[in-house]
């Protein structure tokens, strides 16, 4: 890291696999990001947690001793009650109702904004990716991450809706063919839809294991029929929530994002379609891939820390 720059902000997005870390400057650019395993196992999670990133915001700060933060931006996963500091619930990580925002402020002595992970990724799409690149601002959006589950982020009028957390579930509301859901209920969009369950469906139809959605996909450009049965019904299932979602808050754009969108236009083009025959007078939203990638959490970050050191009293 060049000596000459005091990067302000320190910046965490926790998931139940890995927490990435940065620093960033004041534009956003991220300097110095880390991927590490999250911990799991320890007795109280939430402690556990801020002290794992204590460790890593203090390793970071090391190396460069320039570098005095003047703010935190904090993701986490699960169900995260933004306007209160709070992780509600993570089934990943333990937590229950815990107040993370002050926690992390304590162990840092800085302002921390607090953010629901895929929540506040949307937003940096919006910002500075798929949303940036479509010119105009767009106010009405949805960015939905497909891999090994399905989770959202919903903007409407320019907000986004958080609903103490419990909004954007869209991989666990039910479609038509979806399946039994380790969350409990029947036809989850998950089952069916996600990277996950594509990869998961074809091994249990052929017996042969394959590594992620994208081999299913290669199985369907050989002209493998089951493959392209399983592909078609997750994109079906896809535009089924899409067009659901086009009746109740109308985006103007979907911004597909997770492991299944690194198949690109084999994916958008066809759900293009699907979407298009379910729609009559609904305003159509565009359908465009994210473009920040693996660092639309920290971009997101970055997004609350800002927040959090304007707010500052
Ligand atoms: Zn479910």
């Amino acid at each position: 890291m060049p000596q000459k720059v005091n990067p302000p902000y320190l910046l965490f997005d926790v998931g139940g696999t890995d927490i990435k870390s940065a620093l960033s400057d004041d534009a956003g650019n991220l300097l110095g990001i880390r991927r590490v395993p999250t911990r799991h196992g320890t007795p109280d999670p939430a402690a556990g947690l801020i002290d794992q990133l204590h460790t890593l915001g203090t390793d970071l700060m090391a190396e460069s001793p320039l570098v005095k933060p003047k703010a935190v931006g904090l993701l986490v996963c699960g169900v995260v009650d933004e306007t209160h500091g709070r992780g509600v619930f993570s089934a990943n990580l333990g937590w229950r109702d815990a107040p993370l925002r002050d926690m992390a402020s304590k162990a840092f002595a800085l302002p921390v904004g607090f953010g629901h992970d895929v929540s506040s990724a949307g937003a940096a799409e919006l910002r500075f990716g798929a949303g940036a690149a479509l010119g105009s601002k767009v106010r009405n959006a949805v960015m939905m991450v497909v891999g090994t589950g399905i989770a959202a982020a919903l903007f409407v009028d320019g907000h986004p809706v958080s609903s103490g957390g419990y909004a954007g579930e869209l991989g666990h509301a039910a479609v038509p063919g979806g399946l039994d859901c380790p969350c409990g209920a029947h036809g989850c969009l998950e089952t069916i839809g996600s990277a996950g369950a594509i990869a998961k469906r074809y091994a249990h139809a052929t017996g042969r294991q394959v590594n992620g959605a994208r081999e299913v996909l290669e199985a369907m450009n050989a002209g493998d029929i089951v493959a392209t049965r399983i592909w078609d019904e997750a994109i079906e299932a896809l535009a089924f929530s899409i067009a659901q979602l086009c009746s109740s808050i109308s985006p103007e754009t979907v911004i597909i994002g997770g492991g299944l969108a690194q198949s690109g236009e084999a994916l958008l083009g066809p759900l293009r379609l699907a979407l298009r025959k379910k729609l009559s007078y609904h305003r159509e939203p565009l359908i465009v891939p994210a473009q920040l990638g693996q660092d639309a959490g920290l971009r997101g970050a970055y997004l609350k820390a800002v927040e959090a050191k304007e707010n500052q009293p």
